[in-house]
């Protein structure tokens, strides 16, 4: 899908990558199809998630439908960065009133290993993360916690081999004197990573750790 966009987008350069739309003074999608995303409406779910040791709270604004699927491929694999600005502050504004952000010292993205990165040239969970920091004021802290352990995709993995997977992969930088950490990441779906990151941050001494995601996938639909 992602490839068959790209030479649209670089022959109408102001069109929404999702409806076609003209833009207008808006960036690569429009505020119409912004608004349409499904929302979850799950507030704080983190007991529903499958694993959820070393996290105090999970929140995620939409549902991994077919049209979130897509903007976030393109924010992921096609280059679109500017979508990660609208995605995270679609997020915050879906949930500003059910997340306690003063409660929150920082915002981490979940690290990607440092090979990712660079072919991928950015994480994403770090361009929602600056997106997320500058509406809620909550500074953000990309090098809180690195991936330092090479890990294969979660994709078609079990739960159990998940948990193996991701666990220990992560690394906290430096001692967290009990503050209280807020993870960002694209999508959530079991929660193993998450919940492997929030255990290396307590493990170094910080307090509550809590995870918002811009989309997890719905159970059963
Ligand atoms: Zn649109």
């Amino acid at each position: 899908m992602g490839l068959l966009l790209r030479p649209l987008e670089l022959l109408f350069p102001s069109l929404c990558v999702l409806c076609t739309s003209q833009l207008e003074g808006e960036q690569v999608v429009c505020g119409r199809c912004l608004e349409g995303l499904p929302e979850t409406g799950l507030g704080c779910w983190v007991t529903d998630t499958s694993v959820h040791e070393g996290l105090d709270g999970v929140w995620s604004a939409f549902w991994y439908d077919e049209q979130v699927q897509r903007l976030i491929h393109l924010l992921k694999y096609e280059g679109y960065r500017r979508l990660g600005r609208r995605l995270g502050e679609a997020a915050y504004r879906l949930l500003v009133d059910e997340i306690p952000w003063s409660q929150f010292d920082m915002l981490a993205p979940i690290p990607l290993h440092r090979t990712k990165k660079r072919e991928r040239g950015y994480n994403q969970s770090a361009v929602l993360a600056r997106a997320v920091g500058g509406v809620s004021s909550v500074r953000v802290d990309a090098g809180l916690v690195v991936r330092h352990r090479w890990t294969q995709s979660q994709t078609g993995l079990s739960i159990e081999e998940r948990c193996e997977n991701v666990l220990g992969s992560f690394r906290s930088t430096r001692p967290g004197g009990g503050k209280n950490v807020l993870l960002i990441d694209d999508v959530l779906s079991t929660g193993a990573t998450a919940s492997a990151c929030a255990q290396a941050l307590k493990s170094n001494g910080y307090g509550e750790v809590a995870v918002l995601t811009i989309a997890t996938p719905q159970k059963g639909g």
